[in-house]
């Protein structure tokens, strides 16, 4: 079916150049498949790379753009047996290979040869073997493929939370009001915190996370954060804290609000060629735990989806917009120039 067959794809040229063209449907090789995509989320990544170019150095231009999807199989490579034509999948934007150093030692998420897997906001996408093998999944009845595609996120936001080990009755602080904001925030709850302290920008989305169980929203342009959650902590600051921003300066800050022998995880990526300052004392007097957290693994994308299947996370308070592909540069548009909407899906 893919011979001579044409394809609506997302192409990013440059910084802000996101063009929509008409291209090869890509063809299906042995272990490989094809997916209609049904409907493709975005992401803070997306618009970080639209606005200023990939970080890490992964992506190269032109290039197919969107990693968040989610659709049906329409064509099965050979050796596939347990695939079905118009099986309903998503799948992680990558697949490790199995067998470098790090994957010997289970730090998936470090792959050496990474299979990265680009072209989400397309009519159709192919999945590469090294994906299919660990991290495809058919997606259960009562998911949407809008709530699917976000097993990508929350996936990253499991790996991450699990390392902070979060105790039952733990306080825990949150900088930043988007959506991996609020997906730890759920996360938190989950894993048993009692005090969910939430830092942000936007009324609108403070309010979204008082919704989702935040105890306390806190507005950072009206508010002094680091004064108010120490108030609310007896003036030591909270167990664990999560930056989920993506800035040297909060990463900065999210140093100053925890107590003395807890954790921080400074989740969001910032600007290239960046760093902070630590307080030296601060990490070996207060017994601080100062983590870092990149990308996830396939057992965490199996788990965000099963957390998204039980209803235990909410998706659809995220998603505060809907567009067709042929709307996909202005969807970034508005993503970069406004803060009103968390993430917009993307319907080819
Ligand atoms: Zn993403
Ligand atoms: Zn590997």
């Amino acid at each position: 079916m893919t011979e001579d067959k044409k394809m609506k794809a997302a192409i990013l040229y440059g910084v802000r150049d996101l063009r929509l063209e008409n291209i090869d449907v890509p063809k299906i090789h042995p272990g490989e498949v094809l997916v209609k995509v049904k409907a493709a989320t975005t992401c803070g990544t997306d618009v970080k790379i639209f606005q200023r170019g990939y970080v890490g150095g992964v992506i190269q231009y032109p290039t197919v753009f969107g990693h968040e999807w989610a659709g049906d199989i329409v064509e099965i490579g050979e050796s596939l047996s347990w695939m079905k034509s118009g099986m309903r999948v998503r799948a992680g934007n990558s697949g490790p290979c199995l067998s470098c150093i790090m994957c010997n030692k289970e730090k998936y998420n470090l792959c050496e040869n990474m299979t990265w897997l680009w072209g989400a906001y397309a009519q159709y996408i192919k999945v590469p073997a090294p994906v299919v093998n660990s991290n495809i999944q058919e997606i259960p009845t009562n998911v949407t493929y809008e709530e699917a595609a976000v097993a990508e996120p929350l996936a990253c936001c499991l790996y991450g939370i699990e390392k902070c080990n979060i105790k039952t009755g733990d306080d825990v602080a949150i900088i930043g009001d988007g959506p991996i904001g609020l997906l730890h925030l759920q996360l938190a709850r989950l894993k048993g915190a009692s005090q969910i302290m939430l830092c942000g920008l936007i009324d609108q989305r403070l309010k979204i996370a008082r919704d989702l169980g935040a105890n306390v929203i806190i507005n950072a342009n009206k508010e002094n954060c680091i004064k108010k959650i120490k108030q609310l902590t007896n003036g030591y600051g909270a167990d664990v804290v999560i930056e989920a921003v993506g800035l040297p300066t909060t990463w900065e800050q999210a140093l100053k609000l925890v107590q003395k022998g807890g954790t921080v995880l400074e989740f969001g990526g910032c600007p290239a060629s960046t760093s902070i300052n630590i307080d030296t004392e601060l990490l070996h007097y207060a017994d601080i735990k100062l983590l870092g957290s990149f990308h996830t693994t396939p057992i965490h994308f199996k788990r965000a989806l099963n957390l998204i299947s039980s209803r235990k996370i909410r998706i659809k308070p995220l998603i505060t917009d809907k567009m067709d592909l042929d709307n996909i540069s202005n969807a970034f548009q508005t993503l970069s120039s406004s803060k009103k909407d968390l993430k917009i899906a993307i319907i080819p």
